[in-house]
């Protein structure tokens, strides 16, 4: 398995495998870029088809993280980690005191936090063993509730604004009453969205794999169900992929007859030719980074320290940023996926990617 001509791999700057034959745990941590702090990013544990699969999606994920947080403004580097294995089945204990060990070696160059497969709790546990974990604070929010690390509030609030940005760019008009939004996925931060969007007066379709969610978002918002993929095709002002990546394909960008596409899901586009297609086709793509960047500044605010209401602030700079985005775009003729990649890189200092 090659490391370095992954096309991933991209200047990372270290990649680690930790083995630990007593529990059976096999990590990988990928720290791509260090220049404005210590690496920060969620760990992963997923059932990967193969170890490729596996190095493929922290390297991808780990810059991913390099570019939220430089354009989030936040002082920190990206990374990533993964736990190879079934969350449901293979997660246990020894595994997880195993993986906070091996992170403390790393010196606090990398910062855990939670990710899909790995919960707060799990991350809570973790820190028995290492400092370098984020994420798992108990804090009060800006409306007085205590709330625990969980930062997916912040990154629907964050999304919420995004769209507000994205509204307002495309269609000229900033009010939401009537905007029709079909959100994919009704999960941690989809729920959240879904509330936000319901109270200022937007119509809500839905999808999701649970039953019970969709049901309840029928009842509380009076939201309209859509099966499957249907979500992403839908004649509505806004789709908001909130479930899995790589959603969007060479293939399917014309099928999609919103205007807007401004969701949290990381890594929404396959491939960034898709970004360039989706700009060609007339479609305003808010980059995936850049909107669902705030869990990343909640759980920064909380290694700093947490007051609310900077927070807040902090995250309302999201909105700002894609609007000079989507300025830019617009005067350079750029998609863009392809300006908030240079926007970011210019902060890390790096050149052009290699791929
Ligand atoms: P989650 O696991 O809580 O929710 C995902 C939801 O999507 C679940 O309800 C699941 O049933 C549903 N789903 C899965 N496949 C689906 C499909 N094919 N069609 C429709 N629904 C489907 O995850 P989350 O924390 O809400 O995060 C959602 C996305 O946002 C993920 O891509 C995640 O990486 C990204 N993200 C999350 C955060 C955060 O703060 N939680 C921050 C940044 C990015």
């Amino acid at each position: 398995m090659s490391v370095y001509s992954q096309p991933d791999f991209d200047q990372h700057e270290q990649v680690v495998f930790f083995n630990d034959a007593a529990s059976g745990l096999k990590a990988i941590i990928a720290i791509h870029n260090t220049a404005l702090g210590p690496a920060l990013g969620g760990t992963r544990m997923f059932a990967y088809a193969d170890e490729e699969h596996a190095l493929k999606d922290v390297l991808r994920l780990s810059r991913g993280m390099s570019y939220k947080s430089a354009l989030a403004g936040l002082k920190l580097g990206g990374g990533k980690s993964v736990i190879i294995g079934n969350p449901k089945t293979e997660k246990t204990p020894e595994k997880l005191a195993a993986f906070g060990k091996f992170l403390d070696r790393l010196g606090g160059m990398y910062i855990a936090a939670e990710d899909s497969g790995t919960s707060v709790e799990d991350l809570k546990y973790v820190s028995q063993f290492t400092k370098h974990v984020s994420g798992v604070q108990d804090k009060t929010d800006a409306s007085g509730v205590t709330k625990s690390g969980d930062p997916s509030p912040a990154t629907a609030y964050g999304t919420f604004l995004g769209i507000q940005a994205a509204i307002e760019h495309k269609l000229g008009r900033s009010d939401m009453k009537g905007l029709t939004v079909a959100i994919q996925g009704l999960g941690h931060v989809g729920l959240d969205l879904a509330r936000r969007l319901h109270e200022v007066g937007a119509t809500l379709f839905v999808a999701d794999l649970d039953a019970e969610k969709l049901q309840g978002a029928v009842e509380n918002w009076g939201a309209t169900i859509i099966s499957g993929d249907d979500i992403l095709y839908q004649d509505v002002d806004v789709i908001a992929p909130c479930a899995m990546g790589a959603i969007l394909t060479l293939d399917n960008a014309d099928s999609i007859k919103a205007p807007i596409i401004a969701g949290c899901s990381n890594n929404q586009l396959a491939t960034p030719a898709v970004g360039e297609k989706l700009h060609v086709l007339g479609k305003l793509y808010a980059p995936d980074f850049v909107i669902n960047a705030g869990g990343i500044i909640d759980v920064y605010h909380e290694k700093i320290g947490y007051d609310s209401v900077v927070v807040q602030k902090h995250i309302e700079q999201i909105y700002d940023t894609l609007n000079t985005i989507f300025t830019r775009s617009k005067e350079q003729g750029l998609s863009t996926s392809k300006i908030a990649d240079m926007l970011a890189r210019e902060k890390l200092g790096l050149p052009e990617p290699d791929a």
